[in-house]
């Protein structure tokens, strides 16, 4: 049967890394739910949506045809035909996406995708996000709920980013505790771990005895 695997996390646990590797090494497909609401984000951005307008947000959140390619070693997504990854990681689509992704007419239609991409994997799928144990997929066969302090987190995030932003970890920090701060306190499935989740605190581990870890526990 096929294999549901959910990670959750805040920002700048390694939930990327851990679930693409993890997907890689059982043959599993591999879902980025974050990277679908950057794009929705982005979506708003450039067609003039204003996005602190929940209203407008929720006419707009059927627009943007959002597809996501699955495979752990080169996952893709796209909106509306265009390649959306370099975009969605702009610090524009950062700061806007925790408020669209408070609405809930986008969380729905997300969900909705995210639903049918697991349905949809032939062997299974690791799942990333912040409410994939707790919401989206319930009935996972594994959630994992991954933490790290606030200076880690900082650390690694800042360790992705180029330049004056890397330099700046101070305010890498801020940004990361602010938008964790926004993702836990909206109304609509916020970022939570789900009571059946195994918590793997990343603080003191490196991303191989992260991944071992979760390896272990998908096979047990
Ligand atoms: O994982 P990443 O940092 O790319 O996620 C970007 C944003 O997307 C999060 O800060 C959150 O606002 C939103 N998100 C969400 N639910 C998910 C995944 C991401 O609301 N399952």
């Amino acid at each position: 049967a096929a294999v549901i695997v959910a990670i959750d996390g805040p920002a700048g646990t390694g939930k990327s890394s851990t679930s693409k590797a993890v997907a890689a090494k059982l043959g599993l497909g591999y879902l980025d739910t974050g990277a679908q609401y950057r794009a929705i984000t982005w979506w708003m951005l450039s067609n003039g949506v204003d996005v602190d307008d929940a209203v407008a947000v929720a006419d707009a959140s059927v627009k943007p045809a959002i597809v996501s390619g699955t495979d752990p070693a080169a996952p893709t997504i796209t909106v509306d035909g265009l390649d959306a990854a370099g975009p969605i990681r702009t610090q524009e689509v950062t700061s806007a996406v925790s408020a669209v992704s408070a609405v809930p007419e986008v969380r729905t239609r997300i969900t909705e995708l995210q639903r049918e991409i697991a349905a949809g994997a032939p062997e299974g799928i690791v799942v990333e996000g912040r409410d994939i144990g707790s919401t989206v997929l319930p009935d996972a066969d594994l959630k994992i709920f991954l933490t790290a302090s606030p200076e880690a987190r900082a650390a690694r995030r800042s360790g992705e980013l180029t330049g004056k932003e890397a330099a700046d970890l101070a305010a890498t920090r801020e940004a990361l505790v602010k938008r964790d701060a926004a993702d836990s306190s909206r109304k609509t499935s916020p970022l939570a771990k789900a009571a059946d989740a195994v918590e793997v605190d990343t603080t003191d581990l490196t991303l191989e005895q992260v991944i071992e870890c979760v390896v272990t526990l998908t096979e047990a």
